[in-house]
């Protein structure tokens, strides 16, 4: 959508100041949120961080302590679910057993008092492809089968939201993997605005347009897959959309816009709009590069690499093929547990463990973090 979130587009949903306290403890924080009307958003964070009772207090299922839900023009924080123009996907797909796969989906429309549902139904049905299994039992379809007639179900009264509540969260690796670009297919052919809640970060980035990655009831940092994963602003976020290598360094200087910091012998390089954290001189940050960004070099052949710009020597402790790259873990002077990865089609056959490497990356490819955020 290009709608601009500040001016509130005509079907956007705005969460004001919304907050849910259970007697002292408090699930989720007052927040602020504008999820873009058509867009994929996903809520993503560990168990317990608040996010299913965010998505519960949008779709009227939760009653919020303070603030309010907004959906286009309408303040729907005081309608009941049902006068709500949004529907919920659960992870226990909830279909009625006796009725068939034509039936559950035609479940909505008929309790409308709509007489003649067949085209609608039908066009649902191939919507998720499934057109074929109609006359079915619910028993008798897969565990994806059975998701994507839930989804058919709460689609066909045309919600303009449509939340999702950990929805494949009971499905096997590679099922959940072909309903995570499923589900993509079926928002960008209907158009309308999904919010998806997960705690699997790779689902989260595969499928969402804009992900909030939550933690004790906050939003930690909202942003695309690519901005949360290259600029995270928080070591929390850092980790949690994988792996970060942070190394402990000290402020040392700025040079034009970039910033020299020391971390045992050695220099690190990090442009200035890169860094999350306070870089006055003498000050510490957490330093971290992704393990793909990193360039691995047996010792023998590193005499070119210049000193001071992010290289790290080390000897490698560990590796492990996993398909089309291999993991590297390396013991170095400034991060005990370094990971790289290396594409296989790259690879140094003297890249054994106990070999002596050399570690360097761009400055363009380092973040800075608050050591002292938490
Ligand atoms: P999960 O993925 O495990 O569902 P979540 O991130 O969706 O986690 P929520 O279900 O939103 O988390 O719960 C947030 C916090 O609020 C949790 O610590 C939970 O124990 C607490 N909580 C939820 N419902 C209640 C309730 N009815 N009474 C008291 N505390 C609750």
């Amino acid at each position: 959508s290009s709608k601009n979130a500040a001016d509130g587009g005509s079907g956007d949903v705005r969460l004001s100041g919304i907050g849910k306290t259970y007697d002292s403890f408090t699930a989720v924080h007052p927040l602020d949120l504008t999820v873009p009307e058509g867009s994929f958003f996903a809520l993503l964070g560990a168990s317990g961080c608040g996010k299913t009772t965010t998505l519960r207090m949008i779709a009227g299922l939760e009653e919020p302590s303070c603030g309010s839900v907004r959906l286009g023009d309408q303040d729907v924080t005081n309608l009941p679910p049902y006068k709500r123009p949004v529907n919920t996907v659960f992870q226990s797909y909830a279909l009625f057993p006796h009725l068939d796969i034509f039936e559950n989906v035609a479940f909505g429309l008929r309790r409308r008092g709509i007489k003649s549902v067949k085209k609608q139904v039908e066009e649902m049905l191939e919507l998720v492809q499934l057109g074929e299994q109609a006359r079915k039992k619910p028993h008798q379809l897969s565990g994806g089968q059975q998701q994507r007639v839930a989804v058919a179900r709460a689609l066909i009264n045309h919600p303009k939201v449509l939340l999702l509540d950990e929805p494949l969260g009971a499905l096997d690796l590679k099922l959940r993997r072909q309903m995570q670009l499923e589900l993509k297919r079926i928002q960008t052919e209907v158009g309308i605005t999904f919010i998806h809640v997960t705690h699997d970060q790779e689902e989260a980035m595969t499928m969402a347009d804009t992900v909030a990655v939550m933690n004790g009831g906050r939003v930690e940092q909202l942003g695309s897959p690519t901005d949360l994963y290259e600029n995270p602003q928080t070591t929390f976020v850092a980790d949690f959309l994988g792996t970060s290598n942070l190394i402990e360094a000290e402020v040392d200087s700025k040079s034009g816009d970039e910033i020299v910091l020391t971390a045992g012998d050695g220099k690190l390089v990090l442009p200035e709009a890169r860094c999350a954290a306070p870089t006055r001189t003498g000050g510490k940050v957490l330093v971290g590069v992704r393990p793909e960004k990193i360039t691995l070099t047996h010792a023998d052949d590193a005499g070119e690499i210049p000193v001071g710009r992010n290289r790290v020597t080390g000897r490698i402790t560990a590796t492990s093929f996993i398909g089309v790259s291999t993991q590297y873990v390396i013991d170095s002077s400034v991060c005990p547990e370094f990971e790289v990865y290396v594409q296989n089609i790259d690879r140094d056959t003297r890249l054994v463990p106990g070999a002596d490497v050399v570690l360097h990356w761009s400055p363009a490819h380092t973040f800075g973090l608050d050591a002292a955020q938490d």
